[in-house]
């Protein structure tokens, strides 16, 4: 059994029971959506990402169960139809989706978690958990910077280049579903602008539950 996590402090410093918030951070490949939340998560060890499960093949430093759970199409599919994933889709041709089990836990510990996903699995994980979802989309600042940034990638063949491109066109064309649109030209800046709409979330007062006894504690 796990244990649960100890109460957020607010900034007055008082400890307050709350629910945690499930971080969505959606982007075209290539406008830095990985590096904002690993700096997100560099910066807050209690941070919790959410491991999704993919048909690809790992690439060059990627270790299952760390950066994917790596899975056959067989298996995955299986997932998907027995409800163990939160959410799933197809993005270029193969299968990436959320395990359900894990955001359940962290949900119930009042831990926050932010999640790597397409505006796919935004959909479909903010219909699943409406009260506990806060999305971020990060735009690059121009088509021409995302294109740049991603013939800068070591890994990707130029055939997989040109594909992501089109995805990105895809993807940036839902920027208008999310709660808050991040510009990411220059990166620190990105990185606290994605911090200051995490640090919000924690504030919103549906997600304070402890909020009530600490007031009646007043007298009112
Ligand atoms: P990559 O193969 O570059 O790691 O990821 C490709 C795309 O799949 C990215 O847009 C990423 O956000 C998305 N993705 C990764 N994991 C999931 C997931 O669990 N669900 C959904 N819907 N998309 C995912």
């Amino acid at each position: 059994m796990s244990q649960p996590a100890p109460p957020f402090r607010a900034t007055s410093g008082v400890p307050v029971q709350r629910r945690g918030v499930c971080l969505v951070i959606s982007a075209p490949s290539g406008a830095g959506k990985s590096t904002i939340a690993n700096a997100l998560r560099a910066s807050e060890p209690q941070l919790l990402h959410s491991v999704s499960v993919t048909t690809r093949q790992p690439r060059p430093g990627e270790s299952d169960g760390i950066h994917y759970h790596f899975r056959s199409m067989e298996a995955f599919m299986r997932m998907a139809e027995t409800g163990e994933m939160l959410e799933w889709a197809t993005v270029f041709g193969r299968g990436y989706g959320t395990p359900r089990a894990p955001v359940e836990e962290a949900l119930a510990q009042g831990r926050d978690m932010v999640f790597d996903i397409d505006w796919q699995g935004h959909r479909q994980i903010r219909a699943a958990l409406p009260d506990d979802v806060v999305s971020i989309f990060v735009l690059p600042p121009s088509i021409a910077e995302l294109e740049r940034r991603l013939h800068g990638r070591a890994s990707d063949e130029a055939d997989e280049i040109a594909r992501r491109m089109q995805a990105a066109r895809d993807e940036i064309s839902h920027w208008n579903e999310f709660d808050h649109v991040i510009i990411n030209s220059e990166l620190d800046q990105a990185i606290t602008e994605a911090r200051a709409v995490l640090v919000a979330a924690r504030l919103q007062r549906h997600r304070q539950t402890g909020l009530s006894g600490l007031v009646a504690s007043f007298g009112l």
